[in-house]
């Protein structure tokens, strides 16, 4: 299989370093049912290439609503990480795509200046953002940053979301969030306590999962 069978737009083909010649199967499976607008529980192993999965289903999304002029000025999706590090990296994963789709792109996470990060974010308003809880939540409670547009919310690492304790922050930021949207789970393990959690969030989601040996 090859990217073009994933129903990209070849402007999203295009942005695509040509390092990735082949989707993974996790990017088999879950570009597919994002692009049907189905929400998605997606469980795969660390390095299955989850970043890209969700990274490509949001951008072929956001790049489709940037012809309506109303929506280029709204945040449109989010991506919630449990750490600093994480948010860092799929930031520098999703940038190159972002900048070559016109995707205003930002990252907001604990350990920077609160006022430097609300000034950037004035200066170049994100309709992509990628977020610790913690950050996120403390922006929308101080009426710093409007979620209530966001269509899309992706939450990775979902399993260490809810170890470290973040599940309340997260229940807040979703009811400040449209109760139309689609969301997007990803996590390397589902125990006991985050499947529960996933059927309240996410009642109707398709399951696609990856195993070893893949
Ligand atoms: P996960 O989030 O599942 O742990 P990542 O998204 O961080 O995995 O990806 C793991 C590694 O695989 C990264 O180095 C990434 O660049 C690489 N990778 C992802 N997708 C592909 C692909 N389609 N082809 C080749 N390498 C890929
Ligand atoms: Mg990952």
């Amino acid at each position: 299989m090859s990217f073009r069978d994933l129903s990209l737009s070849p402007a999203v083909l295009a942005a695509l370093p040509s390092q990735y010649h082949a989707p993974t199967p996790i990017q088999q499976q879950a570009i597919p049912a994002m692009l049907r607008g189905q929400d998605v529980l997606a469980l795969a192993q660390t390095g299955s290439g989850k970043t890209l999965a969700f990274g490509l289903g949001l951008l072929q999304q956001l790049a489709l609503s940037s012809e309506d002029a109303i929506s280029l000025a709204k945040l449109t999706a989010v991506v919630i990480v449990p750490t600093r590090e994480l948010a860092a990296q799929i930031n520098d994963v999703l940038a190159p795509l972002s900048k070559a789709l016109n995707i205003a792109q930002a990252m907001v996470c604990g350990g920077i200046g609160l006022n430097e990060q609300v000034a950037m974010l004035e200066q170049a308003p994100p309709r992509l953002l990628i977020a610790t809880p913690g950050r996120l939540l403390d922006l929308i409670t101080q009426r710093l940053i409007s979620v209530n547009q966001v269509k899309h919310l992706v939450l990775d690492e979902a399993d260490r979301l809810l170890e470290m304790g973040f599940w309340p922050d997260l229940q807040r930021i979703v009811q400040a969030m449209p109760a139309q949207q689609q969301r997007l789970l990803f996590s390397a393990t589902l125990a006991g306590e985050l499947a529960e959690k996933v059927s309240l969030l996410m009642p109707n989601a398709q399951r696609i999962e990856v195993g070893e040996q893949n």
